[in-house]
């Protein structure tokens, strides 16, 4: 149901708000997919009991209030426990909260618990995180995509109404795909990152997940916004290039979105939604992103460095987990080599050789200069189209295990949602129908179709997404 229809029945007395919370928590006790590291049923409750009150006190409330929904165990909620999926940080509880989550709270969402994720928001299976994977509730042999899985897992599932996660490089936007739902990675700086563990800073964006375009739209106006606790945030103001009617939408389709590694299924998904966006009326026109080919070297070489910097606060002295050890140099090897997992550590490592003198200028400072040619082809790109689009992911959901033995394998599944990141653009990634992969009679696999626009036009995806999911 959508957040709407909930708080009309809501305000209608048709449900209570400690009903729609209690529902959730049992399909959590009950479900099989491992989408929550922690729930925390006594607070839920009470936050929803709260909103009952105002409502049986005939209060206005907001069209949150009362709306059940799950948080990346990535982003601070004060006194639930925030692992970021490490075993470093297995019994650390928030001692704050951050931003997004107070604006939530604010409007009265009632906080379920902290969904699964892969280890700091490195990976794009779930399937890195320390407490085990969780599964694509679709078809439980296969990964919810990552690193937000969890997340995305509660949503589709119906364990949550909507949820929060964090994008990097595209782990709102691939589990969205990969579950069959709707995510948006907003553009770099309209969302505060203050009380959200850092992955990568120059690339980290929060942003909601939910079942429709409409309650994506809702979340993302609730949690934007200057924070004077997040330097690189500003006011948000609107650069709307489209609205109305479909006949005056530009439609930018890449040709290097539609390149080898791409499973034909998937882009037959893609093409039909294209040819009925066509028939609709809507301008359809190929582009060229041309220094897309760089982009993922590019991103493993900036997000290694940004993370191998910012993942050395986990020493074990203010933070993490803390080994016996007789000299201060073997604690710190003891605290970060049993607390850290492999993919952690890899990229711990390539970044430090990235950004240590005398490779700084070739990796570093190099990656930095091709980021800003891939943001200069997105530029050229937006004179003549209102948005671009083309397959969230080259790939459907794969199996558990298919992936992990071969980290490239893995990072090539964030191919075509990495760009994005280094640009600093809003993304959106909307359902773009199913490929049949399973045994019959089950659901197909699901498709994603991928929207970007310039900075600050969310309104044009959220426009354009909607038109999409009518012509479905
Ligand atoms: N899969 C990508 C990575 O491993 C994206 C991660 C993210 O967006 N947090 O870096």
């Amino acid at each position: 149901m959508a957040i709407r229809e909930i708080h009309e029945q809501l305000i209608n007395k048709e449900v209570s708000a400690i009903e729609l919370a209690s529902r959730c928590l049992d399909r959590i006790e009950q479900e099989e997919i491992h989408a929550f590291l922690s729930v925390d049923r006594r607070s839920a409750l009470a936050q929803a009991k709260a909103v009952d009150a105002a409502i049986a006190n005939k209060e206005n409330i907001s069209i949150l209030a009362g709306i059940p929904c799950s948080i990346k165990d990535a982003i601070l909620v004060e006194g639930m426990p925030c692992t970021a999926a490490s075993k470093t940080l297995e019994h650390y509880v928030a001692p704050y909260e951050a931003t997004c989550v107070q604006k939530l709270r604010a409007q009265g969402a009632v906080f379920l618990g902290k969904t699964n994720m892969d280890e700091f928001g490195m990976g794009a299976s779930t399937e890195n995180s320390a407490f085990g994977p969780t599964r694509n509730p679709i078809d439980p042999s296969r990964v919810p995509g990552g690193s937000s899985g969890g997340s995305a897992a509660a949503v589709a599932a119906q364990e949550s109404v909507f949820a929060l996660g964090e994008d990097t490089g595209g782990s709102i936007r691939l589990p969205a795909a990969f579950c069959g739902i709707v995510g948006l990675k907003p553009t770099y700086g309209s969302v505060s990152r203050s009380g959200v563990i850092s992955l990568a800073s120059s690339l980290d964006q929060v942003g909601p997940f939910a079942s429709s375009v409409e309650d994506v739209k809702l979340i993302f106006e609730t949690i934007r916004g200057r924070d004077a606790n997040d330097a690189t945030t500003v006011e948000y103001a609107p650069a709307v290039s489209f609205k109305g009617n479909i006949k005056n939408l530009r439609v930018g389709v890449p040709q290097e979105y539609f390149a080898e590694g791409l499973d034909p299924a998937v882009e037959k998904a893609v093409r039909d939604i294209i040819g009925k966006l066509e028939k609709a009326g809507a301008k359809i026109r190929e582009i060229r992103l041309p220094h897309t080919k760089y982009a993922l070297a590019v991103y493993y070489i900036i997000n290694t460095s940004e993370a191998s910097a910012n993942l050395a606060r986990y020493d074990g002295m203010r933070y993490g987990l803390r080994v016996p050890a007789k000299t201060l140099e073997q604690s710190y090897l003891k605290n970060r080599g049993e607390g850290l997992g492999t993919e952690v550590k890899r990229r711990i490592m390539l970044g430090t050789y990235a950004l240590s003198a005398g490779y700084y200028d070739a990796y570093y400072l190099k990656a930095q200069k091709v980021r800003r040619l891939l943001k200069q082809d997105f530029e050229k790109a937006f004179e003549s189209v209102d948005v671009i689009l083309g397959p969230t992911s080259p790939v459907v959901p794969f199996k558990l295990g298919e992936r992990m033995t071969d980290p490239l394998a893995m990072y090539l599944v964030d191919i075509y949602t990495v760009p994005v990141n280094l640009a600093g653009l809003p993304a959106l990634s909307v359902p773009a129908g199913s490929v049949d992969r399973l045994p019959a009679g089950q659901a197909g696999l699901p498709v994603g179709l991928h929207l970007i626009s310039k900075p600050f036009d969310e309104q044009t995806l959220f426009e354009t997404g909607t038109i999409i999911e009518q012509i479905r």
